[in-house]
């Protein structure tokens, strides 16, 4: 891939893509990004986002999404920590991720949780990599693990929080991370995150397949009807255009920053993206 976006979140192996996901890639290169990250979610599917990224050349991070702490074993922290120090040379591995806390979705074990958060951590601080965070009402939590455990920095991904606390992340080294959610003019507190924050702040994401922006967002009806939300990464610079209006960047500036931001939370990105 070559050209200049950076799309720092996509989960590529996702049931969704299974039909295109060739086509997938395709587009986001003819749509002008340079480069894709592929968090894994639980142990799993460590392998596929590891192959996935070498066929298509692109970035894969390894870790246990806080979604899916109840079905993981302990041991599968250790099939992490397996995982990370037999592919640590390997310069598509770029983060511990994705990882973090979740205070929304009901029926999670906060302490289980907690617990995942933690060690995860840990890893990636003796591993020497940046972590990408799931932050979902859970900001003040995860700031007191990346005190006490000092991580290389990394994304807090879809960020939803304060302006305090986006500071506070910012000062930790933190880059955060804008997508679809910020298209739709009601999400008032996201778009003011995104037209105020610091330049070096930001990178772009789609989260794809999920969070939609508001040209592919369908309701709930019309999903029972048939019809699909899925984003994918080639809308990246259609979602990018939010940050040139809310900034008054051009559109060669929203790429050139936040390619740069990506390349330095995530430094391994620098070499194969370029
Ligand atoms: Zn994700």
């Amino acid at each position: 891939m070559s050209g200049g976006w950076i799309d720092t979140h996509c989960h590529l192996d996702a049931r969704e893509f299974d039909t295109d996901r060739d086509a997938v890639v395709e587009r986001a290169s003819a749509a002008g990004l340079s480069m894709i990250v592929i968090p894994a979610v639980a142990a799993w599917n460590f392998d596929v986002v590891r192959e996935l990224a070498h066929k298509h050349q692109l970035a894969y991070a390894l870790g246990i999404h806080p979604l899916c702490t109840g079905d993981a074993q302990e041991s599968d922290l250790d099939r992490l920590a397996d995982a990370l120090r037999q592919h640590r040379e390997d310069p598509r591995l770029v983060a511990v991720g994705e990882i973090g806390l979740d205070h929304f979705v009901p029926g999670l074990d906060p302490v289980r949780q907690e617990r995942f958060y933690t060690a995860q951590l840990k890893l990636a601080r003796d591993a020497g990599l940046p972590v990408i965070l799931h932050v979902r009402r859970s900001a003040d939590g995860l700031l007191k693990g990346l005190r006490r455990i000092d991580v290389p920095g990394g994304i807090a991904h879809a960020f939803n929080a304060s302006a305090v606390q986006a500071n506070q992340f910012i000062e930790r080294g933190f880059k955060l991370g804008f997508g679809g959610a910020m298209t739709f003019d009601r999400a008032l507190q996201i778009r003011r995150l995104a037209a105020d924050l610091p330049d070096s702040a930001l990178v772009l994401e789609t989260d794809s397949p999920d969070i939609p922006p508001h040209w592919l967002y369908r309701t709930a009806a019309q999903r029972a009807a048939g019809e699909t939300s899925r984003n994918e990464p080639a809308e990246l610079p259609r979602i990018a255009q939010t940050l040139v209006e809310l900034r008054g960047w051009t559109i060669d500036q929203a790429a050139a920053i936040t390619q740069a931001n990506a390349m330095a939370a995530l430094p391994r990105l620098a070499a194969l993206a370029a």
